[in-house]
C-alpha cells in the first residue's frame, strides 16, 4: 500500500515538474532595445500630405464596374508633389494602368530584395450611412486628435508612412545595399488580381528574389488579448483561404393547398442548419502555437504559462475557450457563414428551386476541395448540390518565424515600440503581400499603428479615423525597418 502510494506521489510530482519545466522552457523576452532617434520629420507637413491624400477618392467599386481612373490619376499626381525626391532617384513603373511599383536601386542588385507594400484604393462609403459619419468621408478633418477619413487606417497611413521615410532617408543621403521596392496596388479591395498579382507575376518573370516582404494585415493592439497587459504586435505570418460555395435544391414545386412533407426551402434550411451546427474541426496551426508559446506565453501570468508552455497537454481545453467567442473561433477552424438566399416567386406557389450562398474561410492544412468534401459530409443530404461559386484562394502558407527576415522585423518592432508583445498570427481577411509567398517564405503582415479595441470596427466602417501622431510613428518604423533590412544577412 504504502509503495503503491509513494509511487502516485512520484507520478503527480514528475506529471508537475513537467508542466512546470514546460512553462519555463518558454522563451524569456529579448533584451529591450532603445529606441532608435526619431529623423527629423516636419510632422506639420506630413500630416498635411497625407491629408491631401485622404482626400481623393481612389474608390475600388464592385468587380466590373469601372475603376475611377481620374482619382487614381490625381492621387499619383499628389504623391509626385509631395515626395520629390522619391520620384527622382527611385525607379517608378504603373502596372495593370494604376498599381505603382518604386525600385530604389541597391548596391548589391543581386541580393535579395526588400518589398514594402500598401494600397492606394479604398472601399466605398455606403451611402445610406453616409451621414453617420461624424466628419464627411473625403474631408480628412482633424478632430479630438484623429485624422478622420476613409482609408484613414486601410490603408493610406501605411503608403504615406513608408513614403515619408524613404524621401527622408534620402535626404540623409542614405545609400541602400540591397534593393528596395515600394508596391502600391489599386485594386486590394478587390482582390489584387490585376495589381499586386501582376506584380508578383513580373518579379517572377524577372527571377527578383526576396528577402523580406511587408504588408498591411496586423497592428500594434491595445487591450485587446485577454489576460496580456502590454500592447501586442499582432504580425500576420500566414493568411487563410476564401471559398464561396453555392448549395442548390431542386424539387417539382406545385400548389402550396397540399405540400410534401419536405419543399426545396425546407431541404436547403436544413442543410444550413446542419451546417452552422457541426463547425468544422479546430487546431492550432503553426502559427497559432507560436501566438501562444512565443508570443503572448512568456508575458503571461504564471498560471498561463504552465497552459502555454504545455500546449501538448492543455490544447483541447485551450480550443475550447478560444471556440467560444467568434473572433477567436475563426482564428482555430474553417468558418461557415450563409450569406444569401433566395427561393420562391409567388407567396402560394412552391419554388421548384432553392438557393443559398455559404462563406469559407479556410484554415491553414486544408484545401478548396476539402473545404467542399467535408461540407458536403456535413450536409449528408444528396437533394443538396453543393459546388464552388467561383475559383476561391487557397490558405496562404506559414512564413518562417526563425528567419533572418522575422527577427529583422521582430527587432524593429521592439525598437520602436520597446513595451509591447510580438506574437506572430493567422490573418484573418486577405491582403495582396499573399501573392509573394510563392517566392519566399519571408511575407509578414504588421501596419506599425496602435489600434485600440474600438478600432478594429473602423477598417471598412463608419467613422474611420487614425491618430493624428500615428503618421510619424509610422514613418519612424518603416525608416527603421528599411536600414535594419538593408544590413540583415538575408
Ligand atoms: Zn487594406
Amino acid at each position: 500500500m504504502k509503495v503503491a502510494l509513494s509511487f502516485i506521489l512520484l507520478a503527480v510530482l514528475t506529471g508537475l515538474g513537467i508542466l512546470v519545466f514546460g512553462a519555463l522552457s518558454l522563451r524569456s523576452l529579448p533584451e529591450t532595445e532603445r529606441s532608435p532617434v526619431p529623423p527629423r520629420f516636419d510632422s506639420v507637413e506630413m500630416l498635411e500630405r497625407f491629408r491631401d491624400g485622404l482626400r481623393i477618392p481612389t474608390i475600388s467599386q464592385q468587380p466590373g464596374q469601372a475603376t475611377n481612373g481620374a482619382a487614381f490619376l490625381a492621387f499619383r499626381a499628389l504623391l509626385e508633389r509631395s515626395f520629390p525626391r522619391v520620384h527622382a532617384e527611385l525607379e517608378k513603373e504603373l502596372i495593370s494602368n494604376h498599381t505603382l511599383v518604386f525600385k530604389w536601386l541597391g548596391q548589391v542588385p543581386s541580393g535579395p530584395a526588400t518589398v514594402l507594400l500598401a494600397h492606394q484604393d479604398v472601399v466605398p462609403v455606403d451611402g445610406e450611412n453616409e451621414d453617420q459619419w461624424t466628419h464627411p468621408p473625403f474631408a480628412a478633418q482633424i478632430d479630438d486628435g484623429y485624422v478622420w477619413a476613409r482609408g484613414a487606417l486601410d490603408d493610406k497611413l501605411g503608403l504615406f508612412a513608408i513614403l515619408e521615410a524613404v524621401e527622408i532617408l534620402i535626404q540623409e543621403g542614405f545609400v541602400p545595399q540591397r534593393t528596395l521596392y515600394l508596391v502600391f496596388g489599386h485594386d486590394e479591395e478587390l482582390g489584387g488580381a490585376h495589381g499586386a498579382s501582376e506584380v508578383a507575376r513580373l518579379f517572377v518573370e524577372r527571377d527578383i528574389s526576396l528577402g523580406l516582404v511587408l504588408d498591411e494585415g496586423g497592428a500594434l493592439t491595445e487591450g485587446q488579448v485577454p489576460g496580456v497587459d502590454q500592447p501586442v504586435a499582432l504580425v500576420g505570418a500566414a493568411e487563410k483561404g476564401y471559398l464561396t460555395a453555392l448549395l442548390e435544391v431542386k424539387s417539382l414545386g406545385g400548389h402550396s393547398s397540399a405540400p410534401p412533407a419536405e419543399t426545396a426551402i425546407g431541404i436547403l434550411a436544413k442543410a444550413i442548419s446542419r451546417l452552422e451546427e457541426t463547425p468544422f474541426e479546430a487546431h492550432l496551426d503553426e502559427v497559432g502555437r507560436a501566438f501562444f508559446e512565443r508570443g503572448i506565453g512568456p508575458s503571461s501570468t504564471f498560471g498561463m504559462q504552465l497552459v502555454y508552455g504545455n500546449l501538448w497537454f492543455f490544447e483541447p481545453i485551450l480550443l475550447k475557450v478560444l471556440e467560444s467567442n467568434p473572433t477567436t473561433a475563426a482564428m482555430v477552424r474553417t468558418t461557415v457563414a450563409p450569406t444569401m438566399m433566395k427561393a420562391g416567386t409567388k407567396e402560394n406557389v412552391l419554388p421548384t428551386q432553392a438557393m443559398a450562398l455559404v462563406n469559407f474561410r479556410i484554415f491553414p492544412g486544408e484545401t478548396e476541395e476539402s473545404v467542399l468534401e467535408e461540407a458536403r459530409r456535413i450536409v449528408a443530404d444528396p437533394r443538396v448540390a453543393l459546388r464552388a461559386l467561383a475559383a476561391g484562394r487557397a490558405p496562404s502558407p506559414a512564413s518562417s518565424l526563425d528567419s533572418q527576415a522575422w527577427r529583422t522585423l521582430e527587432r524593429t518592432i521592439y525598437e520602436l515600440f520597446p513595451e509591447a508583445i510580438v506574437a506572430p498570427y493567422l490573418v484573418l481577411g486577405g491582403t495582396d503581400s499573399r501573392y509573394f509567398r510563392s517566392r519566399c517564405d519571408c511575407v509578414y503582415r504588421f501596419l506599425p499603428v496602435r489600434l485600440g479595441a474600438d478600432s478594429m470596427s473602423l477598417i471598412h466602417g463608419t467613422n474611420e479615423r487614425v491618430a493624428a501622431t500615428s503618421l510619424v510613428e509610422a514613418a519612424h518604423f518603416y525608416h527603421q525597418l528599411i536600414q535594419n533590412a538593408d544590413s540583415a544577412a538575408f
